[in-house]
């Protein structure tokens, strides 16, 4: 017998009462309120899409252990319920939205536990919900460095930025989300449970490679429970440095440069004159008018980054650069978690973003510029470099 709840649809009643047996009542959720939190991520759904789609989920869960995963994917999937995993939902394009309701899986309640520092074989293995501020911290006391992570790590999960096959700070230096990836505990839609690669050593066996697999697949191939990542040791000293020019475009030349060089900046990002006009206007403090900046984040051996600095400071000087005092510098990196505060002055803002090669940067600035123009935009160009050739423009 089923007790009645008036929240829950009578076709999905037996699947909660199941749920509730499986991974305890206090982990299934089903008042509306809650599920209408879980109905969108960061940005709103345009109406249209609400009509078209059930974003609202029938029911919300917690799960703690992989086993949790298991019991929920395999009921799930004897009653053919539709699941959509979900982390922080910062993604901000509808990715850990319901599209056919069902059950949602919040990762971030209760798989947020990291499970093992090992410093003899440089990992980290956590739960797919911690957050990469958490872990990266947790590292970084023990004296080791995670290579990267998004600007949203003081919030976004582990196995959200690996399901966007994410870009982040330290790319540049390490790789992107899936190139930390050692390791995964991932649950498949029958309930089986796969290790994705090996903690201990690269997988670099011929045949198909499943870390690759479930990097960037949104949660639509598996459930990600655990991740272990591999870790370098900690750097002996961080240095930010940020040079402001005229214009952005003439941030081109030096940029081209550097990354033809034997200089391997931790992280590279860029800002316009609009961005801090446009937080001036939030009231935040930032930079006057007129300055258009690199910001580069140095990380290593003390001689090696002092080394590093200089070799910069002659390219910034040949084309103009003018580098700024530390405060500046060291703010700006404080600042690279929260590039859209922007939004604070407005109803909204639409990011956008265009991965292009580094040798069209210039011409790429000129062609965002000339779209916010003849879209009657106000708006502003922030970006970083992904790898030596690749720069990421987020208009
Ligand atoms: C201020 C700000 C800065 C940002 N900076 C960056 C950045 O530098 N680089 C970048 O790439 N993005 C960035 N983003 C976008 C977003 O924050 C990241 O992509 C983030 O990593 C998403 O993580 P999340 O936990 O919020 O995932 P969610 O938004 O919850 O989910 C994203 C996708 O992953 C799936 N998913 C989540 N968890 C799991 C799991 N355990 N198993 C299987 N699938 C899962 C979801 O179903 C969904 O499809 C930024 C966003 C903001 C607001």
């Amino acid at each position: 017998m089923v007790a009645e709840d008036e929240n829950v649809s009578r076709e999905m009643a037996q699947v909660v009462a199941k749920l509730q047996d499986a991974i305890g009542r206090e982990n299934v959720k089903t008042s509306k309120m809650e599920r209408l939190l879980y109905s969108h991520d960061l940005a709103p759904l345009p109406n249209l899409a609400q009509i078209a789609f059930k974003n609202i989920p029938d029911v919300v869960v917690r799960p703690h252990t992989t086993e949790d995963v298991v019991k929920i994917v395999k009921i799930a999937a004897e009653d053919k319920v539709p699941i959509t995993p979900r982390g922080a939902s910062t993604w901000g394009l509808g990715g850990s939205t319901p599209v056919f309701g069902g059950i949602l899986i919040d990762m971030s309640g209760g798989m947020n536990k990291i499970l093992e520092i090992n410093k003899e074989n440089l990992y980290v293995k956590a739960q797919a919900g911690c957050t990469w501020k958490e872990v990266y911290d947790a590292c970084m006391e023990q004296g080791l460095l995670l290579g990267g992570y998004p600007s949203s790590f003081p919030s976004a999960t582990l196995g959200g930025w690996i399901s966007v096959n994410g870009v982040g700070v330290g790319s540049m230096k390490y790789g992107t989300s899936g190139d930390l990836v050692r390791n995964m505990e991932v649950v498949m839609p029958d309930g089986t449970v796969v290790q994705t690669g090996y903690d201990l050593i690269v997988d670099n066996e011929t045949g198909y490679n499943l870390n690759r697999l479930i990097v960037g697949a949104e949660g639509t191939l598996a459930h990600i429970c655990t991740v272990t990542f591999k870790l370098e040791p900690a750097p002996e000293v961080m240095r930010s440095l940020t040079y402001s020019f005229p214009t952005l475009k003439e941030a081109g030349k030096p940029l081209m440069e550097i990354c033809r060089s034997r200089v391997r900046p931790l992280h590279i990002g860029f800002s316009d004159h609009n961005h801090f006009d446009l937080l001036r206007k939030a009231g935040r403090h930032t930079l006057p008018e007129g300055h258009n900046v690199l910001n580069i984040q140095l990380e290593g051996d003390k001689e090696i980054v002092a080394w590093e600095e200089r070799k910069i400071d002659e390219i910034m000087a040949k084309y103009g650069g003018k580098k700024l005092p530390d405060e500046v510098a060291a703010h700006e990196w404080e600042e690279r978690c929260y590039e859209y505060r922007c939004r604070e002055i407005g109803i909204g803002s639409i990011p956008g973003e265009a991965v292009m090669p580094l040798n069209t940067f210039e011409e790429t600035v000129d062609a965002c510029y000339n779209l916010l123009k003849e879209l009657k935009l106000t708006g502003a160009i922030i970006g970083s470099i992904v790898d030596r050739n690749t720069v990421m423009f987020m208009p």
